[in-house]
Order: C-alpha cells, then sequence, then structure tokens
C-alpha cells in the first residue's frame, strides 16, 4: 500500500441497519469511527447482540491513533469495551455521548484504564496526520456530531446520523454554516446516513411530538406507559415536558433509563425539575391520572419492560385497563412482527395502546430524501459513500447522489469488509476483508458460529428426539428395547404409533453386523421422522451400559 493512499474500511454498518464501524487509514495511521452493536433478529435464537468483525485491527493496534464515538445511541458505542480490551486507543466524543460510555466502560470494568477525551461541536483534534473537527448534526439524541477528517489525500466527511429540524427539542439545529465552509474547502468524500433513503421528503421535526403528546395525555383516563428507547434522550425530555403542562410526574421504568436519564440530568442535557421525577415505587401508589412511567421495550423485546407487560410477566407492576400506552418509536426493520405481537398482547390486556400508525408520537431522527440531498448539495463532494443502511437504502441513497449530479464512477455503494481506496483524488475498489458477524451470547464472544445457529433453529423449530441405547459392553449388541425421550416435536400420546416404528428401525439396524450403531440410528431415524411428520427434529442418541 503507498503511503499516499487514504483508506476507508467499513466495520459494520455497511449492508445493514447497526453495529456501526468504520477504519480511516493512513500510512500507518488509523482512527476508528464508532463501535456499534446490532440487536439481534427474530432468527438468531439466544443471541444478546451482535458486534462488528473489527479482526481487521488485530495486529495494527498501536496504529490506531483514536477512537470517534458520534454520538450515543448503542447502534454506535454499545460494542465500545469489546473493542478497546482489543486496541487501548484513546477515545474522543462530546460530554453526553463521553457520558453514556462511561456507564458501559464501567460495566465491563474498563473505565479507570480508558484514555476518554471530551470534545465539543467545533473543536478540532489531531491525530497523526490527521485533523478532525467535530460539527454538531440534529439527531434523536443530544449532542450528536459529524466529523470532518483532513488527511495529507483530502477532506473526507462523515455525517454520522444525522436529521435537518430547524425546531428540534434541544434547539440546536445542524450546523449548516460549517457544513457550507467544508463544501467551500473541497471535500473528497462524503460519508452519509442512508437510514431513511427511501423515504421521499422531509423528516417532520420533533416538534410534531409534543401536540401529539397533548392529544394523548388530555384523553388519557389513568396511567399513560410511554415506551421509547433509553437513549432516546429528546423523547424523554419531551414525554418530560408534557407531564409538566399536563400535571403529572414522570417515573423510569427500567434501569438503563433510569442510568442514561441521570447521566444526561447530571450533565444538563435533560431538563427534569425536581419533584417531576419520582421513584416508581411511589409513582405506583399515586392517583393513576398523575402518573406517566417511562419504560423500555418498543421493539418487542419479550424481556424488556413492555414485552414483560404484554405477557403479564412484570414483578413490580401489571397493566391496569385503564392504562395507555405508548410507543413512542419506529420498528427497527426485522422487528416488525414483534412489535405488532405486543401491540396486540397490550390490547388483549383492555389497555389503550397508541402508536405510529395512529398519531404522530414519534418521527424519525434520519434525514430523508430532500434533507440527503441538501446535506450534498452543501458539501458537494467528489466522491460519495452511503453509510448507515441495508443495501437497498445504500442503493436509493446513491441513486439521489445521481440525481444530484455525482456520477455513478464517483460514488461507491459497497457492503462491511470492502475496503476504498483514494489515491491522487481518484477512488477504487480495494482488497476484500472479513466484516462479518461476531455474535455474544452470555460471557462468550464470538464463539458461537453459524453451526450452533443453525442447531439452535432446528431446535427451535421441530424439537428434539433423544434415543438411549443400552449396549452389550463386550459384544455390543443391543440390550433390551430403546427409550425415546422427546421435547417440542410431537405430542407424545399422539406419537404411541411413530415411536413404535422408531423402535422397530433401531432394532433392525441392531441385528446388523456393522460398527457405528448410534449414527446408523441418528441418521436413519432423522429420515423416518420426516417421512412420517415432515418435521426434521434434532436426533441425539446416546448409549449406555447394558450388561
Ligand atoms: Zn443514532
Ligand atoms: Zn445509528
Amino acid at each position: 500500500m503507498s503511503e499516499k493512499t487514504l483508506r476507508l474500511v467499513p466495520l459494520g454498518g455497511l449492508g445493514e441497519v447497526g453495529k456501526n464501524m468504520m477504519a480511516i487509514e493512513y500510512g500507518d495511521n488509523i482512527l476508528v469511527v464508532d463501535t456499534g452493536i446490532m440487536f439481534p433478529e427474530n432468527d438468531m435464537l439466544g443471541i444478546d447482540y451482535i458486534i462488528p468483525d473489527f479482526g481487521y485491527l488485530k495486529d495494527k493496534k498501536n496504529k490506531v491513533r483514536g477512537i470517534l464515538i458520534t454520538h450515543g445511541h448503542e447502534d454506535h458505542t454499545g460494542a465500545i469495551h469489546h473493542v478497546l480490551e482489543e486496541i487501548p486507543a484513546p477515545i474522543y466524543a462530546t460530554a453526553l455521548t463521553r457520558g453514556l460510555i462511561e456507564v458501559k466502560l464501567q460495566r465491563g470494568g474498563l473505565l479507570k484504564d480508558a484514555r476518554l477525551n471530551t470534545v465539543q461541536a467545533g473543536d478540532t483534534v489531531r491525530l497523526g496526520p490527521f485533523k478532525v473537527e467535530f460539527f454538531h448534526v440534529c439527531h434523536s439524541i443530544p449532542d450528536g456530531v459529524g466529523l470532518a477528517i483532513d488527511s495529507p489525500a483530502g477532506l473526507i466527511v462523515h455525517s454520522g446520523d444525522f436529521k435537518f429540524d430547524h425546531t428540534p427539542v434541544d434547539g440546536w439545529p445542524t450546523d449548516f454554516g460549517k457544513l457550507a465552509e467544508l463544501g467551500q474547502r473541497g471535500v473528497l468524500a462524503l460519508l452519509a446516513d442512508s437510514t431513511n433513503a427511501e423515504r421521499p421528503g422531509w423528516t417532520p421535526s420533533e416538534a410534531v411530538i409534543d401536540p401529539a403528546f397533548d392529544d394523548v395525555f388530555r384523553a388519557a383516563p389513568g396511567r399513560i406507559l410511554i415506551g421509547t428507547f433509553a437513549s432516546l434522550i429528546s423523547r424523554i425530555q419531551q414525554a418530560a415536558r408534557a407531564a409538566e403542562r399536563h400535571d403529572r410526574v414522570l417515573s423510569l421504568v427500567g434501569t438503563s433509563m433510569v442510568d442514561n436519564v441521570r447521566i444526561a440530568r447530571q450533565l444538563g442535557y435533560l431538563e427534569l425539575p425536581e419533584g417531576r421525577l419520582v421513584p416508581l415505587d411511589e409513582a405506583l401508589k399515586m392517583k393513576p391520572e398523575k402518573v406517566v412511567l417511562m419504560c423500555t421495550g418498543t421493539q418487542g423485546e419479550p424481556s424488556s419492560i413492555l414485552g414483560r407487560l404484554a405477557t403479564a410477566t412484570n414483578r413490580q407492576f401489571d397493566l391496569l385497563p385503564s392504562d395507555t400506552v405508548v410507543l413512542s418509536s419506529h420498528p427497527i426493520p426485522g422487528n416488525e412482527e414483534m412489535v405488532h405481537r405486543t401491540i396486540n398482547r397490550l390490547l388483549q390486556q383492555g389497555a389503550e395502546v397508541i402508536y405510529d400508525a395512529l398519531a404522530p408520537v414519534h418521527v424519525s431522527g434520519h434525514a430523508s430524501q430532500e434533507e440527503m440531498k441538501l446535506l450534498m448539495q452543501l458539501i458537494r463532494p467528489q466522491h460519495f459513500v452511503p453509510i448507515h443502511g441495508e443495501l437497498r437504502h445504500l442503493k436509493q441513497h446513491a441513486a439521489l447522489a445521481r440525481s444530484i449530479g455525482i456520477p455513478a464512477e464517483r460514488t461507491a455503494i459497497v457492503e462491511n469488509g470492502t475496503v476504498l481506496e483514494f489515491r491522487d483524488g481518484r477512488m477504487q475498489v480495494g482488497e476484500r476483508i472479513p466484516g462479518g458477524y461476531v455474535f455474544v451470547d452470555g460471557r462468550g464472544v464470538g464463539d458461537i458460529g453459524p453451526a450452533v445457529m443453525r442447531e439452535r433453529e432446528s431446535l427451535a423449530r421441530d424439537g428434539f428426539v433423544l434415543v438411549n441405547l443400552r449396549l452389550n459392553s463386550k459384544t455390543g449388541a443391543l440390550v433390551g428395547e430403546p427409550e425415546i425421550h422427546t421435547r417440542g416435536f410431537v405430542f407424545t400420546p399422539d406419537a404411541d404409533a411413530l415411536f413404535r416404528s422408531a423402535r422397530q428401525k433401531v432394532r433392525e439396524l441392531a441385528s446388523g453386523k456393522e460398527n457405528g450403531l448410534p449414527e446408523r440410528v441418528e441418521r436413519e431415524l432423522g429420515k423416518l421422522f420426516y417421512a412420517e411428520t415432515k418435521r426434521r427434529p434434532m436426533v441425539l442418541v446416546v448409549t449406555s451400559n447394558g450388561a
């Protein structure tokens, strides 16, 4: 690789929604932008979350000059302790983002060794050959930034997650002046958030939520439960202000909600007057019509507060028929089914449920098409790289770039692991490096592979059958009847005939002289069960000593 080549190495967030991470490399110097996680989809059974495969950086850890975090959402910060364990580079983040990262590092036991630096929008930091300027962008969490990264090969602009909201909750709009100024200076490449590339027009301002909340608050006969992400600080602020206007108290349910609100209040990013916020046990004793409960669990996660309320398995309190539940969020792609199921279950329990299809109780934190085009017009980049989105979002974002005159050959639609190289002002697609999933499962990181996932899928779908063969220790002959146990496959009383033929099959197999009886039983019973039931249960054969 030439000294003069600038390389963009996408490690996460390109070709998917979540686990955003990008390395920017020049000579022996690397910057890392964001270290996010992704939540598992329905079919990723038992997986807690997914982190980027950053194996590419492991033998280059001494070259990493800094880890830059654009904002405090999980899909940008959640893997920070995994990354820091391998790559102990200094971290640069704004005050709120830093506060939220500190909570994670504290839990991971890494806080005391971490080198954290607070930056503000407008600051410039020199890291090796890079000069990084942080500029303010609006999003659904305060204190988000985009990055202008100058290098000897040219200026790269990274949008972070952004929208152009003229009336944001915190009163701090995106820094248009700075974007125009960067455009004046000449930008080699723009990397921009593609999440809403399919959405025409403009994303509504967060301000539209206030009247929608007022309607809900006026009509609610009892408690109001607002479900949102614990990191959607702006929404928590709006709920707090609505509570104030309608003379209700606000209470937080769930540790992540409590932790995030504590940090945001401490740092002055959330106005919540004393007395307005009350502990949950106190709120539960108050008149229902005086209470707002902020809950997590807008994606239908069964272990979240709303998930547990929906299934009547929450410990501290149950849903009341007079409750009004507001889902102030939108399903992440892939979660729609679980969200709808949760809504139906909440309705079954008699609660009123209000969600974004019924009233504007949620707006996106991401730019729509017109805002995307405006960003490109302000930056006027020589090259364009859509980031943060599934392939369909990246494609659509590139089409928007073409519509405003950025030619296709200067646009790169690449997914994780495809390196882009810039040299002498020209872009080309470079090598492929690993850019897949690393599953985090309980305490294990990366030790769950596709084989285990396939087994879990098969167990979840078709259950298992356990066959115990008692074998004579000397002759290896089958002793007595094979025992068959099953879970999740067929209802046992109905299966008598099936298991009779299974036992018959085992006896036939055992009468042969060949070795490898357990393997043959496993294979042949698998076939038998499929032929009879059209299901493929996992067949486990164990042998014991039958004397
Ligand atoms: Zn975000
Ligand atoms: Zn994001």
